[in-house]
C-alpha cells in the first residue's frame, strides 16, 4: 500500500480555515517524495461540499465523517473520529493547522495513538535516506531551530503555523473518491455540551491580511501606533509589530510578527521603525512587496525591502496619510 499523507481539514459551519489547504498543497509535495498519496479528513455536519473542495485543492482521496454530533467542534467526538480513521487506514503522516482547534485536537490524537507530535512547526521535509518526516520548529524561546523526527511511531504528527506554506491553486475539475465513514458516537455519550457561543468582538487576522502596517521600537512611543492604525485603515489592512514594540507594552502580543509571533504573507508589508532582525524577518520575508522606512540607511530591513525610504517615519507618514485622504477625496468627487 502507498504511504498516506493526511491533512485534517478544519472547518466551522462549512467554512474552511485556509491553513488546511496550505497543508494539502504541502502534503502533495511530501507524498510525491514518498511515492505516496495526499489525502484529506473532513469531519462535520452537512460538509460534503467541503470534501469536494478538498479534492479541488489537491486531495487524492477524502475520508468524510458527516454526523450531527460533529455540528460544531468538540474535542471528544472529533478526536474519536480521527483516531478511528488512523487505526483503520494507518497513515504515515498526519498534519493539522496550528490553530486553537488543531492544537487542541492534535494532542488528544497523538496521546491516544501513542505517537509523537511536533507542535507549531515552521518547516517540513522528507529525509531522503530514512524517509522520515523532518519537522522544524523554534525551540528554547526561539533561540534555536530544532529538527524533530518521529522514527518509531506512526503517524508522524505536526501542527503547522498558518501561512508557512503557500495556498495551492484550486482546480475544480479534479476528481477523486470520497470515502464515507461512521462516527459511531451518540450525543448522549459526549460529556461536553455547548450552552452558548459568544464570538470575539475583534479577531486580529494578521496571517491573512493583504496589507500590514507594522511598527517597531523606532516609533518611540505607544501613541505612534495610532498613526499606523490610521494608515492601515485607509489601506484596508491590519497593524503589525516587532517584538521590541510588544515588549515595550505599546501593543498586544497578538500583533507580533516573527519567529515567536505570527508568520504573515501579505501583498504589501510596511516596516516602520523596524531594524529587520532575523527573528522579525522570518515572519514576514514572504510578503509580496516590502516597504521599509528607517532613519538608519544600514538597517538590515533594507536588504529585503523592495522599496526603502531613509528618513524619520514621523516626517514621512503624516503627509503620506494626508495624500491618500486627498486622493480618495478626489476619487469620490
Ligand atoms: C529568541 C528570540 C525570539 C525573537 N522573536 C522575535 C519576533 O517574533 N519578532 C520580532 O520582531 N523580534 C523578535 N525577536 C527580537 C529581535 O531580535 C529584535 O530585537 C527585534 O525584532 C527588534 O525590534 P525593532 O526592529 O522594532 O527594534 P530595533 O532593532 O531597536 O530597531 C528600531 C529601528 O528603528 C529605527 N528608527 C528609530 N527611530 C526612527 C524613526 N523616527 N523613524 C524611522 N526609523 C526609526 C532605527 O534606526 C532602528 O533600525 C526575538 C529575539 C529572540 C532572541
Amino acid at each position: 500500500m502507498k504511504p498516506l499523507v493526511w491533512v485534517f481539514v478544519e472547518q466551522e459551519e462549512g467554512k474552511v480555515h485556509p491553513v488546511s489547504w496550505e497543508l494539502l498543497g504541502k502534503a502533495g509535495e511530501l507524498a510525491q517524495e514518498l511515492d505516496g498519496v495526499a489525502e484529506a479528513l473532513v469531519l462535520g455536519h452537512q460538509v460534503e461540499s467541503v470534501a469536494r473542495e478538498a479534492i479541488s485543492y489537491g486531495a487524492d482521496k477524502v475520508y468524510l465523517i458527516d454526523d450531527p454530533v460533529l455540528q460544531y467542534y468538540r474535542n471528544e467526538p472529533y478526536a474519536q473520529g480521527v483516531i478511528n480513521l488512523c487505526k483503520k487506514y494507518k497513515p504515515e503522516i498526519l498534519l493539522l493547522g496550528a490553530t486553537p482547534v488543531g492544537r487542541d485536537l492534535a494532542g488528544s490524537i497523538a496521546t491516544s495513538l501513542e505517537t509523537g507530535l511536533t507542535a507549531d512547526v515552521t518547516g517540513l521535509e522528507i529525509d531522503p535516506k530514512s524517509k522520515n518526516l523532518i519537522m522544524t520548529r523554534p525551540a528554547f524561546g526561539g533561540n534555536i531551530m530544532a529538527s524533530i523526527i518521529c522514527p518509531n511511531h506512526r503517524p508522524q504528527m505536526s501542527t503547522v503555523r498558518p501561512r508557512t506554506f503557500p495556498l495551492p491553486t484550486k482546480d475544480p475539475s479534479r476528481q477523486a473518491e470520497i470515502i464515507r465513514e461512521e462516527l459511531g458516537l451518540r450525543e448522549e455519550e459526549i460529556r461536553v455540551k455547548r450552552v452558548d457561543f459568544i464570538p470575539k468582538d475583534k479577531v486580529v487576522n494578521l496571517e491573512y491580511a493583504e496589507v500590514i502596517v507594522a511598527g517597531g521600537r523606532g516609533l518611540g512611543k505607544a501613541q505612534g501606533f495610532s498613526l499606523l492604525k490610521e494608515l492601515a485603515q485607509l489601506l484596508g489592512g491590519e497593524v503589525g509589530a516587532s517584538r521590541a514594540a510588544v515588549d515595550a507594552g505599546w501593543i498586544d502580543y497578538e500583533y507580533q510578527v516573527g519567529q515567536t509571533g505570527k508568520t504573515v504573507r501579505p501583498k504589501v508589508y510596511l516596516a516602520l521603525g523596524i531594524s529587520g532582525a532575523i527573528q522579525h524577518r522570518v515572519g514576514m520575508q514572504n510578503a509580496d512587496f516590502i516597504i521599509a522606512v528607517n532613519t538608519d540607511p544600514k538597517a538590515p530591513i533594507f536588504r529585503i525591502a523592495d522599496l526603502g525610504l531613509v528618513g524619520d517615519l514621523y516626517q514621512i507618514l503624516p503627509p503620506l496619510i494626508e495624500a491618500i485622504k486627498k486622493e480618495r477625496g478626489h476619487g469620490k468627487a
